[in-house]
């Protein structure tokens, strides 16, 4: 959720090393600062936005072209500038910044605290400054091998010293960490997109490692051994142009208008990829698939198409529950779904799936992200980076590969499935007609979404469609929302109904579901609530009703993404929210 940022070599690491935290405000943040060393440390923190803390302290103007900074979400003691990232040792020659949590941060504060440490914070991390400095005899490296062998929890951390000013030490356990190679200058950071302007060239690291880094190169080695490790580099195709907004008012409308692009990309990730999984599930008894937030609703939405179009029973699982309530063994696939390849819980999901001999895979956006190094096969999404803290483009990209998967599932099972295949094809000419609704999905997300409570309804296949709607009005709008299967409404829910409550309903083109669903609609009406139907083809009688082209029921899940995505954008937009970075959320949630 935080952010770590370093940068060695010939140039001003406050400049640096402020952009790059800049980059990395989309993971959400309550506080930031920087430390660097010109002949001795400096520190420079406080509580708030970045833009804020430049004004005011002139963050990215401190000396040295060695340096580290941080921006917190906090964790473990209160928003204040005392528990603000770097945090230093006694002496204040060491500095820490930290993203994650140290378990045993108590037991081992009392313990420094009896050996004489002052500690100026309540967090977790100020303990990893005073423990390296109980361990400096020989050099940093070694001091902080033997820190951080006392520590237990989750780290991605940089450490810096006076005694060695040339060096930054990184070092990682189920935190994001990755390490960027320049001429004459190394970059770290949480993830690639923080130095993505000055290289292309990164090297992620791995849970268990650490790296000695200096303006001049880097050593990674084994945190248990102390033993080096060579490392393959990874070259990132993703433009800088890529994270700018186009002209757009925000991300997430760019990323919305998007998605004929990223699902036509998804149409274009190698056959022999979707077909490898498609053939892991086929061979494996029991399927879980599995995802946090979005994730976990395409998860749902793929749950029907492996059933209706394949016949294989795959279950969507929370990730967070997997342990719980999955049967894991090694007659088990575990699929995780995940677009950074960084979300605590999906990952956690999948080391679990592994240490429990099973069979994992994953479908993931960032390139290089821990994800893609924990499973056994990898299906890349290839929608480039999304940097609003609401995914948009992200989850049709994961619907379209996770339908691709399933139609190749029911080929190898003998179904002729030649028209959706078809229908497919056509799909990104399709979303750019859905996004052509826009003006008038504007006028109806200002005219209807003046109430403070909505359901949002589906049946079948767009169940999920109806959970994801009322996820993405929650998030952005901070109104409340409810998704649910329309045949639960009358089981409860219905009795909430009044004219202060407004419904969206999603109707599909034709058949049984749209016949279940517009009944719905007339017991809704019936006490006097107010309807937003969003259907394929025909309108149907509510008031109001945004029609798209007519699809088949299985692809209407992501026909209608765009069209709530930009009914809770307008909503939003209206009542003067920060679209780009929603309160309290960060884009991926690396914490547990
Ligand atoms: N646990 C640390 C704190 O609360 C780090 C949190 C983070 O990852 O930002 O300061």
């Amino acid at each position: 959720m935080c952010g770590i940022v370093g940068y060695v070599g010939k140039r001003n690491a406050g400049k640096v090393i402020f952009q790059g935290l800049k980059r990395l405000e989309y993971r959400g943040y309550d506080s930031c600062g920087i430390a660097s060393i010109d002949g001795e440390l400096m520190v420079k923190k406080d509580v708030g936005m970045i833009d804020e803390i430049e004004r005011r302290l002139r963050l990215s103007d401190i000396k040295g072209s060695i340096g580290v900074g941080h921006t917190r979400w906090a964790t473990h003691g209160g928003v204040t500038r005392d528990n603000a990232h770097p945090h230093l040792d006694c002496k204040g020659e060491i500095a820490v910044v930290h993203n994650g949590i140290i378990s045993n941060h108590e037991e081992l504060r009392k313990r420094l605290e009896a050996k004489g440490h002052v500690f100026a914070s309540e967090t977790d991390t100020e303990v990893v400054p005073h423990l390296i400095e109980e361990y400096y005899t020989t050099s940093l490296e070694e001091a902080v091998r033997r820190a951080l062998s006392d520590v237990e929890g989750t780290y991605a951390l940089l450490v810096i010293s006076t005694r060695e000013p040339e060096k930054i030490i990184a070092a990682r356990r189920e935190s994001p960490l990755v390490l960027g190679v320049g001429e004459g200058e190394m970059f770290v950071a949480s993830d690639i997109f923080s130095f993505l302007k000055h290289t292309r060239t990164a090297l992620p690291l791995d849970d268990g490692e650490y790296a000695v880094i200096t303006a001049h190169g880097y050593v990674v080695k084994e945190l248990a051994t102390g033993k080096e490790k060579r490392k393959q580099v990874i070259n990132v195709d993703w433009s800088d142009e890529e994270a700018r907004k186009e002209g757009y008012a925000h991300f997430m409308l760019k990323e919305i208008h998007e998605q004929p692009r990223t699902v036509a990309s998804a149409l274009n990730i190698y056959h022999e990829d979707v077909e490898k999984l498609a053939e892991m599930i086929d061979a494996t008894e029991r399927v879980y698939i599995t995802g946090a937030g979005t994730s976990l609703h395409a998860a749902m939405v793929a749950e029907y198409w492996f059933a209706s179009l394949a016949e294989k029973v795959v279950i969507a699982i929370d990730s967070s529950e997997l342990k719980n309530k999955g049967v894991v063994d090694e007659n088990t696939l575990v699929i995780g779904i995940t677009q950074s390849g960084e979300t605590y819980d999906t990952l956690a999901a999948l080391r679990y799936a592994k240490q429990r001999q099973a069979r994992t895979a994953a479908i993931v956006n960032v390139i290089g992200s821990t994800a893609t190094r924990l499973v056994d096969h990898v299906l890349m999404q290839g929608s480039g980076i999304e940097i609003a803290v609401c995914a948009t483009k992200t989850y049709t990209s994961q619907l379209t590969l996770l339908l691709r998967v399933a139609l190749e599932l029911a080929e190898r099972r003998g179904r002729d499935v030649s028209r959706l295949k078809e229908e497919l094809q056509r799909l990104p000419e399709k979303m750019s007609e859905v996004l052509e609704l826009e003006p008038e999905i504007k006028r109806v997300a200002e005219e209807y979404f003046n109430v403070k409570n909505y359901l949002f309804i589906g049946k079948g296949i767009n169940h999920p469609t109806a959970l994801e709607g009322a996820l993405k009005l929650k998030e952005i709008s901070y109104l409340h929302a409810e998704g649910m299967s329309s045949g639960l409404l009358k089981h409860g829910t219905i009795s909430l109904i009044d004219e202060d409550m407004h419904t969206v309903a999603f109707v599909p083109a034709e058949g049984e579901n749209r016949k279940r669903i517009m009944s719905n609609i007339q017991e809704v009406k019936a006490r006097q609530g107010v309807v937003i139907a969003i259907a394929s083809d025909e309108p149907v009688a509510s008031d109001a009703c945004i029609s798209i082209a007519k699809c088949s029921e299985e692809v209407s899940p992501i026909m209608f993404a765009p069209v709530f995505q930009l009914l809770a954008y307008y909503v939003a937009l209206k009542l003067g929210r920060n679209v780009d970075k929603p309160r309290a959320l960060a884009k991926s949630v690396t914490v547990e």
